[in-house]
């Protein structure tokens, strides 16, 4: 059965009242995103507590921000390896059920072919390197946006290895198909087709065109009720309802109930 859970993050805290309101609405777990002042403030003990006290599981979203792995200058792309594997020894000591990492790129000259080619060499080494380095936290790694590895193509040439397993992003598809001019649902159903086998984690949210996307399903663009009946196809086990506008309690245990139905439909 799939697990559905919801993300937290430093603004939500303390994290033990949201987990308090989350298990209320019978959500199986939550994602913490490692952004700073996290991992620093967060106690281990509270969260493995957290975890009995509510019969809920931890993943964690590795620092998106400011980190580039496969960056062409090598001094940063090894300081955002360290950082990452920073967060890795860190998240290994509650045991979570996964952990996310975004390969991005903040490079006005990635748009060259040269510099892209570059880019996509390190990205292919650097994927395996971070999973590797990751073995112990289930190291998964997720589509983005952004016109640099939103491609579904980059995407497939990284994880090509066996032992690479994807967070698919169904939000981030819509809005890269909305950024480059291209179909969303033509472009869903190849991912869905080309990573079956991969996908463990889906990132589920709708999308209003041109950009905005991490809004409550149903309140956007997207047919939900197709996505759902897709990824059921695929190895997917955890999918998160990753919403950051219009939202509370009671609207993800609504659309929890909602996924649920549709799931076992
Ligand atoms: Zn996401």
């Amino acid at each position: 059965m799939i697990k559905i859970g919801v993300p937290y993050w430093y603004g939500e805290r303390p994290l033990d009242k949201f987990a308090e309101e989350i298990a209320k609405q019978n959500i199986d777990f939550i994602e913490i995103s490692l952004d700073y002042p996290y991992p620093e403030q967060l106690d281990i003990n509270e969260i493995n507590k957290i975890k009995g006290k509510y019969g809920i599981e931890i993943s964690f979203h590795g620092l998106w921000s400011d980190v580039s792995i496969s960056h062409p200058i090598k001094t940063i792309a090894n300081a955002s390896m360290r950082v990452i594997g920073d967060q890795i020894s860190f998240a290994k000591q509650v045991n979570p059920i996964y952990f996310i990492v975004h390969q991005a790129i903040r490079l006005p000259t990635a748009m060259f072919e040269n510099v892209q080619k570059k880019i996509n060499e390190n990205s292919i080494k650097t994927t395996k390197e971070i999973v590797t380095m990751g073995k112990d936290v289930n190291l998964i790694i997720e589509n983005v946006s952004s016109v640099h590895f939103g491609n579904f193509h980059d995407l497939i040439s990284m994880t090509n290895d066996n032992d690479v397993k994807v967070c698919l992003d169904v939000g981030h598809v819509a809005k890269y198909c909305s950024r480059a001019g291209l179909d969303f649902k033509e472009q869903f159903d190849i991912s869905i087709d080309k990573l079956k086998d991969k996908i463990v984690v889906v990132h589920l949210h709708d999308f209003i065109s041109p950009e905005k996307d991490h809004v409550p399903i149903g309140s956007g663009e997207l047919n939900i009720e197709y996505i759902l009946k897709r990824i059921k196809e695929t190895s997917c086990k955890y999918i998160l309802l990753e919403y950051h506008h219009n939202f509370d309690f009671n609207t993800y245990g609504r659309d929890v109930a909602k996924i649920r139905k549709i799931l076992n439909s």
